[in-house]
This record gives structure tokens, C-alpha cells and sequence, in this order.
């Protein structure tokens, strides 16, 4: 079935909405049956599986990293890692950068906000994320390379609430585009929807979603 529940949500979706398939949890031949049906981004959320995943599968395979990182696991990734979509503060924007420095190599990161209103949920608030872009120190990172924002609607049935949270996040975006990115091409990076939400995210200007369940069906 994951073949034809990719195919059923690339149909879906306007072309320039990238889809990245969240397979956290899923064994390799789920994520091989979406290679083979020609899907090569994939999204995971712990740093171990993360590797081991990229270790066991193919090398075309493009990994983001969608979940909460800590600092001291950066390293493991650091080498091969496509996007890291939850940088969440400042030290870990730093960690990045010097870990992407050891390697030789610039990692594209998005900035998360919070825009839910969940406590679990990490991010920025805006003064925060100002502050850090605003400072000396970030001016000094050379070796990320910040491509957008991203974040997580409440989980409630309530669509105007999560209309509203994805909306403030589209706001963000353009803000921080037009005050510190305006002549940065690839700030382009709003990654907002998942399995649930995706379908309004989209509505509110997503260019990039983020969809397990969907795909790979239920997970335990
Ligand atoms: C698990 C997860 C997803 C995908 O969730 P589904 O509801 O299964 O589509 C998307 N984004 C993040 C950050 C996640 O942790």
C-alpha cells in the first residue's frame, strides 16, 4: 500500500510542495518500498535509526532530520545530514555550525518556532529567533546555511486553530525573509503539515510537508 498512498498524496499536492516521507519507526523494506516508487526524501526523528538507516539503505537517499536534536548527537549526522528541520536555540545552531565546520561541509537548517499551543512542542517564539539573528555571535556560522522555518499546528480538530498557528508561521517567514534574508534566494523553506494538518498547511502557503502516518500507515 505505500507505494500507491505516495502516489495518491503526490497527486494530491501542488508540484512545488516538496514531500518529505517520515519513516521514523518503519523497518528498511517499508522505506525501500517508497524508494522504489521513487521517493528519495525521507524524514526521521532519532539521531541512532537516523544512521543506521542511512548506513543500511541507498546512497541517493536524502535524509532530514525532523525531530528534537540535542547538541551532543550532531556529530553523528554532521557528515551526510540534507536538512535539520527543528533547530530550536541558539547552542544548537552553534553546535551545527562546528560540526559542519569538522566536515568540511555547509548543513542547511530550518528554524522551528512554536506556534502550537502545547507546551511539549519545541521552538523559538519571534524575539527570541530576532535576538539570535541580530547577534554577533550568529554572523559567525559560517557553516550553516538557515533555508527557512518550520513548526507544528496543535493537535485538535479545530481547524480555525490550526489555520491561525500556520498563518502566524507563514507570517514569520516573510518577516524574516524581508528583514534579514531579502537578498538570500534559498530562505524558500516553510515546512508546516503533517498526515493530519497537511492539507491546511498547504491552503496557508506550506512548500514543504512532512507526512508519516499516511504513507507507512498507523505507527505503534
Ligand atoms: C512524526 C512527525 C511527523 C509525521 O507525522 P504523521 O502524523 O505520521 O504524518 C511530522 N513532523 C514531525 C516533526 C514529526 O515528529
Amino acid at each position: 500500500m505505500i507505494k500507491e498512498n505516495l502516489e495518491k498524496i503526490k497527486t494530491e499536492i501542488p508540484k512545488d510542495v516538496t514531500l518529505v516521507a517520515v519513516s521514523k519507526t518503519k523497518p528498511n523494506e517499508d522505506l525501500l518500498e517508497a524508494y522504489n516508487a521513487g521517493n528519495r526524501i525521507f524524514g526521521e526523528n532519532r539521531v541512532q535509526e537516523l544512521t543506521k538507516k542511512a548506513e543500511e539503505l541507498p546512497d541517493d537517499i536524502q535524509w532530514h532530520m525532523i525531530g528534537h536534536l540535542q547538541s551532543n548527537k550532531v556529530k553523528y549526522i554532521a557528515p551526510f545530514i540534507t536538512l535539520i528541520h527543528g533547530v530550536h536555540k541558539q547552542k544548537l545552531l552553534k553546535e551545527i555550525n562546528k560540526q559542519a565546520k569538522k566536515v568540511d561541509r555547509e548543513i542547511d537548517v530550518l528554524l522551528q518556532f512554536h506556534i502550537a499551543q502545547e507546551d511539549s512542542k519545541f521552538g523559538f517564539d519571534f524575539e527570541e529567533a530576532k535576538e539570535m539573528l541580530e547577534s554577533d555571535a550568529f554572523k559567525s556560522y559560517e557553516n550553516v546555511n538557515i533555508r527557512g522555518v518550520m513548526g507544528m499546528a496543535t493537535f485538535t480538530d479545530n481547524k480555525e486553530q490550526i489555520e491561525d498557528e500556520f498563518r502566524t508561521l507563514h507570517n514569520y517567514f516573510q518577516v524574516f525573509k524581508s528583514h534579514y534574508f531579502k537578498f538570500k534566494e534559498d530562505f524558500d523553506i516553510l515546512s508546516m503539515g503533517m498526515s493530519g494538518d497537511y492539507d491546511i498547511a498547504i491552503e496557508e502557503g506550506s512548500n514543504m510537508i512532512r507526512v508519516g502516518s499516511k504513507i507507512f500507515g498507523e505507527r505503534k
